[in-house]
């Protein structure tokens, strides 16, 4: 079966960045799977493994607008500390979470902690860099009507 629109699709992934400096891996996990499709990779990510059959191996370059997007200056933002349930547990490059107002939770980096607030950074780690995936296509399969509904894998 080759990979396709609501198709389940399992791979096996190594993501590396401009230096080659691995970024991310299934290799220590199960494969990733998800309905193919629905925006839940990336659309350079997508648009590689379209037609591609089971068992197969493709490498893809993916720069950042079909990636997590370009780095985003004005989404770099000063929280008062107050904001915070417990503000001395914060330190420089951890993530956090936030609602945002129309409820969606949003991660977000502690970029700099400063004496009266927080700088936070709403870009997506991955903003603005080029990415490098080895990937290999592990197991394509139709979906249940549940996984279909509910738009994830089970
Ligand atoms: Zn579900």
């Amino acid at each position: 079966m080759e990979v396709g629109k609501d198709k389940v699709v399992s791979i096996d992934y190594t993501l590396k960045d401009d230096q080659g400096e691995v970024l991310d891996s299934s290799q220590d996990r199960d494969p990733l799977s998800f309905i193919f499709g629905n925006g839940t990779i990336i659309k350079g990510l997508e648009d590689a493994l379209e037609g591609k059959q089971e068992g197969e191996e493709v490498s893809v370059d993916v720069e950042p607008q079909e990636g997590y997007g370009e780095y985003d200056e004005s989404l770099i933002i000063d929280v008062p500390k107050d904001k915070f349930q417990d503000p001395e547990n914060l330190q420089e490059g951890m993530q956090v979470q936030a609602q945002s107002q129309d409820g969606q939770t949003q991660i977000l980096t502690v970029k700099e902690i400063k004496d009266d607030g927080v700088t936070l950074d709403a870009n997506h780690p991955l903003a603005g860099q080029n990415l490098h995936f080895d990937v290999k296509v592990s197991e394509v399969r139709e979906p249940t009507q549940e996984e279909l509904d509910h738009g994830h894998t089970h």
